[in-house]
């Protein structure tokens, strides 16, 4: 059968889709060691095509934590990545990141506490609630969030339950769940992996681009939101207490602006990332655009549940800043 496939893989792939459905295994062009690799271990878990090693367009599998794989097995997967030919991460590379690729018909399933589920059918929800079910978790990333931020007491339940009590936007809470476990696709991620020239910030060139870095840290990162912050403040919602920490993590003081200020928090971050991907540099009025546009839709939203009341009173300070 593997015969049948290595000779079906004669064709050299060209375009992303080509690529994305290349079978791994017996595959001449994916050699580690000079030779073809094959693991039937990594087959029962639905890993198959060259798509199956990337979620959501965007993220190599390996480094998703929801994905219960050994260590060697995560290892293997890293080898079979930077064995990819050079031209297919080339495809690979400049396709990331764009919206308008088409949805890769992924073959994965990953384990969740409510059963195994394909990749692209599950929801944020499930997995956050796997999360919070499972009693031992590998919680490395968490480890280093709170090393780093050692002068303040985390309540992780409160953190990871934030954007979910904050934004209805499925697209928002998966990327603060990603970013808390550190698997947002940064260049030092990318360059591991050969799919960045450098690992540097996508901003300021200067220093390698980590999470932190990209979403706070870069100088022009930094300004953005002091320029976000000041914005917020015009418009009478008070910032004044918030530290680095609540940019990361979220805002917990339950003031009247608890809502508003979560969403711009968790949406300020989103942007960031767009705007990465973009090779673009954020700027507050594009933020306020895209803050717009949210308020369009929720306005949309509301009026259909009849919820106009819960509405202007989350938005009610910036309505005017964004009617203008
Ligand atoms: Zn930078």
């Amino acid at each position: 059968m593997f015969d049948t496939w290595s000779g079906l893989n004669s064709r050299t792939p060209v375009t992303f889709n080509d690529v994305m459905n290349e079978i791994i295994w017996n595959n001449r062009f994916i050699c580690i060691d000079k030779k073809s690799v094959y693991r039937s271990d990594l087959v029962n878990l639905g890993i198959m095509k060259v798509g199956d090693l990337i979620m959501d367009n965007n993220l190599f599998l390996h480094d998703d934590l929801s994905v219960q794989i050994s260590s060697e097995q995560r290892f293997f997967i890293m080898g079979v990545v930077h064995a990819l030919p050079s031209d297919w991460k080339t495809v690979i590379r400049s396709s990331l990141c764009r919206n308008e690729i088409e949805p890769i018909p992924v073959t994965t399933y990953i384990k969740l506490n409510c059963g195994s589920l394909p990749i692209l059918d599950v929801t944020s929800k499930q997995i956050y609630d796997s999360v919070l079910c499972k009693k031992q978790i590998p919680r490395t990333a968490q480890q280093k969030i709170t090393d780093k931020y050692s002068d303040t007491v985390i309540n992780w339940k409160k953190v990871y339950s934030l954007p979910f009590r904050t934004t209805l936007d499925s697209k928002l809470r998966e990327f603060q769940y990603k970013i808390l476990n550190n698997i947002v696709f940064t260049n030092d991620k990318l360059f591991r992996f050969g799919l960045s020239h450098s690992p540097n910030c996508t901003f300021c060139s200067e220093e390698p681009e980590s999470v932190e870095h990209l979403l706070l840290r870069c100088k022009v990162s930094s300004e953005f939101w002091k320029e976000v912050l000041s914005w917020l403040k015009d418009n009478n919602i008070g910032t004044e207490s918030f530290t680095e920490t609540s940019l990361f993590l979220g805002f917990f003081e339950e003031t009247e602006d608890f809502f508003i200020i979560n969403h711009v928090l968790l949406l300020g971050k989103y942007y960031i990332y767009v705007r990465k991907c973009h090779g673009s540099l954020p700027s507050l009025r594009g933020f306020i655009t895209m803050i717009r546009s949210v308020y369009n839709i929720e306005l949309h939203i509301a009026r259909e549940r009849d919820k106009l009341a819960v509405h202007f009173r989350k938005w009610e300070k910036l309505v005017v800043a964004l009617n203008n």
